[in-house]
């Protein structure tokens, strides 16, 4: 046998579950989360890879291009203007989720090196500053759910159960600026990033955490390109989360969901319930 396979092997033997609908299917894929398309020359960290049925892991794979597009569309970035992989990542979205990357691309106002960006992988002109609308969130909601459920079964140490639930709260750049993304440095560990030896993320991926004092959950945040926030909460009862009205992700049910979320609200439902 050889190694990749016994390797594998091993892999299943300690994960044999999907972590993405409940814990209630066999495990028959490795997933990568977040996958290498966020990632510059689809290059990441072997870290982070998780149990999947086939159904949960190719489920999301638009949603992925869709939000790593827009993560990796940076304000301030000029690193990937000529890049093969992003160019290929653009044509991804632009066949892949047409009705989204015309949103992407609708008439806003003109930013310079994201139309070099765009122009250099499309060859076109028509197009402005990508737009973060309702079919852009509903892409990231959808991934969002994924990387909580990802989250809860690396630090809880067992896939988030079926009566369970994530809520996903999305920020970028625009928010940033506006200052309408969540203050919660009270609640956080350190910044981590995905790690291989002394190969890191740091700049394209990272993430803090802090787990629920009072039920079988956590709170995490995860920053992509130091452009895209997600903040994400689990809880093993899902009933903990229904009351604050804000769509809650159930797992095995993985779909887009619109986003309904005040980005006020998410902070006032969880401080105090997190411990570092
Ligand atoms: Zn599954």
């Amino acid at each position: 046998m050889g190694a990749g396979k016994k390797r594998k092997e091993r892999f299943f033997r300690q994960h044999p579950y999907c972590c993405f609908c409940g814990g209630i299917r066999l495990a028959e894929t490795e997933d990568h989360v977040p996958s290498r398309v966020f990632f510059i020359k689809r290059s990441r960290p072997d870290d982070f890879v998780f149990p999947a049925c086939k159904s949960c892991n190719s489920i999301s794979s638009k949603s992925e291009q869709v939000t790593a597009l827009l993560s990796r569309t940076s304000y301030q970035s000029e690193q990937i203007v000529d890049a093969p992989d992003f160019c290929k990542l653009v044509q991804a979205v632009h066949n892949n989720s047409k009705g989204t990357f015309q949103e992407m691309v609708g008439p806003r106002t003109g930013d310079k090196i994201i139309k070099r960006q765009i122009r250099a992988a499309l060859g076109s002109d028509d197009f402005h500053l990508l737009t973060f609308g309702s079919n852009a969130r509903m892409h990231c909601q959808l991934f969002g759910a994924k990387l909580a459920f990802a989250f809860h079964y690396k630090f809880l140490g067992r896939p988030l159960p079926t009566d369970g639930g994530a809520i996903v709260s999305i920020h970028n750049q625009v928010d940033f600026a506006l200052n309408r993304a969540p203050h919660l440095e009270i609640a956080f560990n350190d910044i981590e990033s995905l790690r291989q030896g002394k190969w890191n993320s740091e700049g394209q991926f990272e993430y803090r955490m802090s787990l629920a004092t009072d039920f079988e959950g956590g709170l995490f945040q995860a920053f992509f390109h130091k452009n895209l926030l997600f903040t994400l909460i689990t809880s093993a009862d899902g009933s903990k989360l229904l009351n604050e009205d804000v769509p809650v992700h159930v797992p095995g049910e993985l779909k887009p969901v619109a986003e309904a979320i005040d980005p006020y609200r998410i902070t006032a439902t969880i401080s105090g319930r997190f411990a570092k």
